[in-house]
């Protein structure tokens, strides 16, 4: 993991569990856990072990690494019997894209039909 200490977030401080988090999947380089203030019955963030702070800032060298992201929600929507019924992934990005949390992760929402659009 980059140890960059004066850019660590919160999320850092799950991985190292040096906070609690209710982790719900895990695997060599993504862990995901519910999101403290859930926006739908089911909103768990999906994020990489290693630190990247935005979708900006995503190497050429982390497509592989991205990729596994998806495949972490595609078989973690599966085990909880999502999958057909449906989601929503959202990143966001940077002040405009509403991101606080400046580590990459996705939201997994489900559970309910989501509407849309953002206001
Ligand atoms: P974003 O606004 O896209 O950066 O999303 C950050 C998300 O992190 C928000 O939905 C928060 O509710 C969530 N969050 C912040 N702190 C924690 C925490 N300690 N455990 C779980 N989720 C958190």
């Amino acid at each position: 993991m980059t140890n960059n200490n004066k850019d660590e977030t919160i999320f850092d401080k799950i991985l190292k569990q040096e906070i609690p988090a209710d982790v719900v999947f895990e695997n060599d380089e993504v862990l995901a856990f519910k999101d403290i203030n859930p926006q739908a019955p089911i909103h768990v963030l999906f994020i990489p072990k290693i630190r990247i702070k935005t979708i900006n800032d995503i190497q050429d060298k982390q497509a592989e690494l991205i990729g596994k992201l998806f495949l972490a929600v595609r078989d973690y929507a599966a085990s909880i019997n999502e999958d057909e019924k449906g989601y929503r992934i959202v990143i966001n990005c940077n002040k405009n894209g509403g991101q606080d949390v400046y580590h990459l992760h996705l939201h997994f929402l489900a559970g309910k039909r989501l509407r849309w659009h953002p206001g």
